[in-house]
């Protein structure tokens, strides 16, 4: 849906996605039906009532018995502390847990792509810096889902290359699928159903609170008789950042433009990150001029904010000033546009268009519209 940037180069971390089915092929089913069975025996476990650490204690066990791995380490996404955390390690060497308790990066990429993963050294720097500290060649990592998010990962490693293969990735994905009813069904922790609506790394409403909300704003404006603006923001030149100061600079940047993005909204207004570094702004009873008037007030506030990347981060070793801006793209529902997916792609229109102007501006989809109206006339 949303327009992609022409000139993107996959990423490094895509080359280790795994693409696996819903339901096992039959030849898995049929050579590998002892560790069919352990999944069968996972699913009978849903109405036990069992700490977080002990079902994911558990899954860890279960895995081991479908793949053969000596090490484990499996992450959950803590809400009070708004980042991923080391919730079990097996047979990890407890002197490297303190550099990895929140987050690495198989854990990162497993929250961004919510695919099984089969990572293999000398493939990529990154990853091959926690395998090494692991102690491992080869790593096969699974997200952990509840209620259909992504909420951690399971990574398992061993010594030797190649360790895993597709069907293990299979086998693993259809466990976390298992233990994805185990979860939900004990609700293992008060808030996992909360989590749902919150984005893991900016505290803003989720995607699919977005979409939620986007469907009951429609309905009150048709009811109402009364226009809304969907603002779609996405920031200007972000992998440049991310590639120049790593992702966790790029993730602090994502928090600062959250906050920048809720500071003085309304109750009513539903601020969510739609992905990567893509955010929506729902503005209900908001007219065009109004909805870009605070489209301008947020672009300058970005500018005017810049971000401070901290000393440690920086070759010079001492703090520096980035600049920082984003660009928006501004729709109307009412009198032209009148479902919602209709809406959703004139904003990203509208928002592929502030790119081509330069970037760091806000374009109306109703003036992109009057151009093209003009030049087909
Ligand atoms: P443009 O001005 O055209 O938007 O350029 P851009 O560099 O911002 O756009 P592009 O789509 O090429 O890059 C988006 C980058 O955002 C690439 C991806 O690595 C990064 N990204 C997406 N999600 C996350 C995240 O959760 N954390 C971090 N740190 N980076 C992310
Ligand atoms: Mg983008
Ligand atoms: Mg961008």
């Amino acid at each position: 849906m949303v327009l992609q940037n022409p000139t993107r180069k996959p990423a490094a971390p895509e080359q280790f996605i795994v693409e696996v089915c819903s339901e096992l092929p039959q030849a898995t089913m049929q050579h590998r039906w002892q560790h069919v069975n352990v999944l069968l025996r996972l699913s009978m476990m849903a109405g036990l009532q069992m700490q977080l650490d002990a079902t994911l204690n558990l899954l860890c066990d279960y895995a081991r018995e479908i793949i053969s791995s000596d090490k484990a380490l499996v992450y959950f996404w803590n809400e009070a502390d708004e980042q991923s955390q080391l919730r079990i390690s097996p047979g990890i060497d407890p002197e490297i847990l303190g550099t990895i308790a929140s987050g690495n990066i198989l854990d990162y990429w497993c929250m961004k792509f919510g695919k099984p993963m089969l990572v293999q050294e000398g493939k990529d720097p990154e990853a091959d810096k926690l395998l090494n500290a692991v102690g491992a060649s080869s790593a096969a990592v699974i997200p952990v889902l509840v209620n259909n998010r992504v909420m951690g990962s399971m990574q398992y490693f061993s010594k030797r290359h190649n360790a895993f293969d597709k069907e293990d990735a299979q086998l693993l994905w259809a466990l976390a699928r298992v233990a994805e009813n185990v979860l939900a069904r004990e609700r293992a922790n008060e808030g996992l159903i909360l989590f749902a609506f919150t984005d893991h790394l900016t505290g803003l409403r989720s995607r699919g609170y977005f979409e939620q909300q986007l469907e009951l704003e429609v309905k009150r404006s048709e009811r109402k008789q009364q226009e809304f603006v969907l603002l779609m923001l996405d920031i200007d030149h972000f992998k440049c950042l991310n590639d120049t100061y790593g992702h966790h600079i790029g993730d602090q940047v994502l928090r600062q433009v959250a906050r920048v993005l809720m500071e003085d909204m309304r109750e009513v207004d539903t601020v969510a990150r739609y992905g990567g570094e893509e955010f929506v702004i729902i503005l209900p009873e908001t007219t065009e001029e109004e909805g870009f008037a605070v489209a301008q007030r947020i672009r300058k506030a970005m500018e005017n904010s810049g971000f401070t990347i901290p000393a440690a981060a920086n070759k010079s070793g001492s703090p520096q000033k980035e600049n920082l801006s984003i660009s928006i793209g501004l729709s109307v529902f009412g009198s032209n546009i009148k479902n919602r997916r209709e809406l959703v792609e004139s904003a990203d229109a509208a928002l592929y268009a502030a790119k081509n102007q330069g970037r760091n501006t806000v374009v109306k989809h109703s003036d992109i519209a009057k151009k093209r109206a003009q030049e087909v006339s």
